[in-house]
């Protein structure tokens, strides 16, 4: 019988009698089942976690930092465990699994460290006045599959640090090792805290409108954010959306083709190309197309995509079937319209696990849906710009608005184009690279508030300014 993963309500694993069946990607066997909530266990959450904010959010801020270094260190102390299972789950190969699980307890422990202060606004004679910062109450998380545990932490901690509570929903595809986290936090947590459960894509919906429930936290794709937004507009939910992107990488002629040909590959292809901040189309400006393109391609070559559990993988399986089917249809459109391949492209039908080759497209028109739509997928499409303005033009011809690269030698002419990208993060000569001290998000249909930093604190709180007439006639 495949293991049941349970979920945690007020302090205690429960199980329900429908389950849904979890799928390795890397050769579509089950490898768990977890509850089918509805309803009648969202709303044992809500309450559990309604009744624990009385106390939770009168509880002295360090005795709370307490608890988020206690949850940082369960998931330090079992890394082991949780990385095996989030390769087994999400396909991502090892070495990725465990920089996830170690980034979580990371991100945990910094944020823990973050101090949201009283501003004093007037301090007269005839006045005192000062914001404070109050938590929401309860919050509902919704997280997607491709960095399952880090998504679900890094809201977990800041919402119960600023004194809120939390029901938090786990992506279908992917809930095991945030359900075995779980298990490990149960008594670190007092119970009702936090709350996690599972469901289908059917469940995300009863959260958001849920009238107990007075923020949204979500990360995933637009189109759910917009869905989001509408279900939470009923009560005026506050809501937290990290959504989409489509990121352009800018090469600038200065930039050294050997060294950078293989951080360029990694920025599009770490965890099969399912970041919303992977390099989703790579602009190289025409003096060094030719050789950085052979280089990428070069380096592709060396790297294997196989099951993440195997030593040498350096690429895994998509995560889904779903998603599978989207970024197979994006190259087959790309190859019903004739744009060129430098490598990949081929998927094989036969065998089991959603597997996509590594492919790199030599320079497709703009308008190419897989360089104008979000691949999420192992999948580079890499073109030719001759002038700052044009691509500067180019990349920000988007709908979305997440993050950016800027490649250079010459970091002065780097920032000057990061400052006209409409983007959250551009980073220049890195990629990927996310603080706990510094606000993440998007702009445009990629989202709006942040996470991270005192910025994704505040999205938790609201302001209370108390003002004291000093010299009142009482
Ligand atoms: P998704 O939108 O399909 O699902 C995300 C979560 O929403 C899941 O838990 C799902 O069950 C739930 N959900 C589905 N329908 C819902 C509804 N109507 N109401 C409420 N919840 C609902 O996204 P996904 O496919 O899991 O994730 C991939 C997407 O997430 C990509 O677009 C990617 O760019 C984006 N993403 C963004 C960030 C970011 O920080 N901006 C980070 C990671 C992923």
């Amino acid at each position: 019988m495949t293991q049941l993963y349970r979920n945690l309500i007020d302090g205690e694993m429960i199980e329900t009698a429908a389950t849904l069946d979890v799928v390795n990607p890397a050769n579509e066997q089950v490898v768990g089942r977890v509850p089918a909530c509805g309803a009648a266990e969202l709303d044992r959450a809500v309450a559990a976690a309604r009744r624990a904010f009385k106390t939770w959010s009168k509880t002295p801020v360090d005795d709370r930092r307490a608890v988020i270094m206690g949850i940082s260190a369960a998931i330090e102390a079992n890394a082991d465990e949780l990385y095996r299972l989030l390769t087994t789950e999400q396909g991502k190969p090892h070495m990725q699994a465990q920089h996830e699980i170690h980034a979580s307890a990371g991100m945990v422990a910094a944020q823990s460290t973050l101090v949201l202060e009283d501003v004093i606004n007037e301090d007269t004679e005839e006045r005192f006045s000062r914001t404070r910062r109050v938590p929401v109450g309860v919050v509902g998380g919704i997280v997607p599959w491709n960095f399952p545990v880090l998504m679900a932490v890094q809201k977990i901690a800041p919402a119960i640090l600023s004194g809120c509570t939390i029901v938090l929903k786990p992506s279908p595809f992917t809930p095991l090792t945030t359900l075995r986290l779980a298990e490990l936090i149960k008594d670190v947590v007092p119970a009702g805290v936090v709350n996690i459960i599972t469901g289908e894509d059917s469940l995300g919906p009863l959260i958001t409108a849920h009238p107990d429930i007075d923020k949204i936290t979500f990360t995933g794709s637009t189109a759910t954010g917009k869905k989001i937004m509408e279900g939470a507009s009923k009560d005026l939910k506050r809501i937290t959306l990290e959504l989409g992107g489509n990121d352009a990488s800018i090469v600038l002629p200065d930039a050294d083709v050997a060294k950078v040909a293989e951080q360029l590959f990694w920025s599009s292809f770490t965890n099969a190309g399912q970041i919303c901040v992977a390099a989703k189309r790579v602009y190289i400006h025409e003096d060094i197309y030719e050789p950085l393109s052979k280089a990428i391609a070069d380096y592709a070559k060396t790297v294997t995509v196989g099951d993440g559990s195997q030593q040498g993988t350096g690429v895994g399986p998509i995560q889904n079937k779903k998603q599978f089917d989207r970024v197979c249809e994006l190259i087959e459109d790309a190859k019903t319209n004739g744009y060129k391949f430098l490598v990949g492209g081929d998927v094989d039908p036969s065998g089991s696990g959603y597997y996509v080759p590594i492919t790199i497209l030599d320079n497709p028109p703009e308008d190419a849906r897989i360089v104008a739509e979000e691949q999420f997928g192992p999948v580079m499409p890499l073109m030719k710009f001759s002038s700052d303005d044009e691509v500067i033009a180019r990349a920000n011809a988007s709908d979305y608005g997440l993050a950016g690269a800027v490649w250079t030698k010459d970091t002065d002419r780097g920032v000057a184009i990061a400052e006209q990208l409409e983007t959250g993060t551009v980073w220049i000569n890195e990629f990927l690279h996310l603080t706990p001290f510094a606000p993440f998000g998007g702009h445009k249909q990629s989202g709006f508030g942040a996470e991270y930093g005192i910025e994704g604190l505040k999205e938790f709180t609201y302001t209370q300014v108390i003002t004291v007439k000093r010299d009142a006639l009482v």
